[in-house]
């Protein structure tokens, strides 16, 4: 599966309005490890892995990395994204994840990666914008929840081959919660409804239903 012209577009006006910023010079400050939350597409995991391993080197941080991942990677957490159902709450698992992930190692940040192209997100008719939309209300929704977490968010592209780089190239950019809400704000009329809109418990403001299992850990 091959990233469509159209999304290497949105991606490149994405880059220029700063909403995607480059990753490299990110700076986790989590001298304790880190919670990760990305897609399980065995293609594009060891990439996005290595990059929160590397990020957590350079800071000179405990390389403690403490990963979930399922198909879609951290837009499941947003409740209203498609790929959680009834009988199959990942966002509720994850969440879950993350409270005993605290209590077990005690991480101060968690890294919340999407992806492109994403077999999950092309199943679940999920767009690129539907996909950064999702990882950013998840982001706000695991703030509201654990307000003392630092939660970031990247994107991480697969660019097929191109005359500069025949065997393609592997990008994962900083994604700006900021940029991106300025930008959804005044981009979404001219874009396609999400599926889910409007129906679905789609509002980032609303209560959180939390009904999280009480797990002894002893
Ligand atoms: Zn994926």
């Amino acid at each position: 599966m091959s990233l469509p012209i159209k999304d290497i577009v949105l991606i490149e006006k994405l880059r220029k309005d700063e909403v995607l910023l480059d990753a490299k010079e990110h700076r986790l400050k989590s001298p304790n490890g880190v919670i990760l939350m990305a897609c399980s597409d065995g293609d594009q995991f060891p990439d996005v892995f290595m990059h929160a391993v590397n990020m957590l080197k350079d800071d000179g941080a405990k390389i403690r990395p403490h990963p979930f991942a399922h198909h879609g990677g951290g837009m499941l957490i947003d409740d209203a994204c498609t790929l959680n159902t009834e009988e199959l709450p990942f966002d509720k698992i994850f969440l879950y994840g993350i409270e005993i992930a605290q209590k077990m190692k005690d991480p101060h940040t968690v890294l919340l990666y999407v992806h492109a192209p994403c077999g999950a997100a092309r199943l679940g008719n999920i767009s690129v914008v539907e996909t950064l939309l999702h990882v950013v209300r998840a982001k706000k929704r695991i703030k509201s929840l654990w307000p003392g977490l630092k939660v970031i968010c990247f994107f991480h592209v697969d660019y097929p081959p191109c005359s500069k780089h025949d065997h393609g190239r592997k990008r994962t950019y900083f994604l700006s919660r900021e940029a991106f809400e300025r930008w959804y704000a005044v981009h979404t009329s001219a874009l396609p409804s999400s599926s889910h809109e409007g129906g679905n418990g789609s509002d980032p403001h609303r209560p959180i239903e939390f009904p999280l299992p009480t797990t002894s850990l002893s």
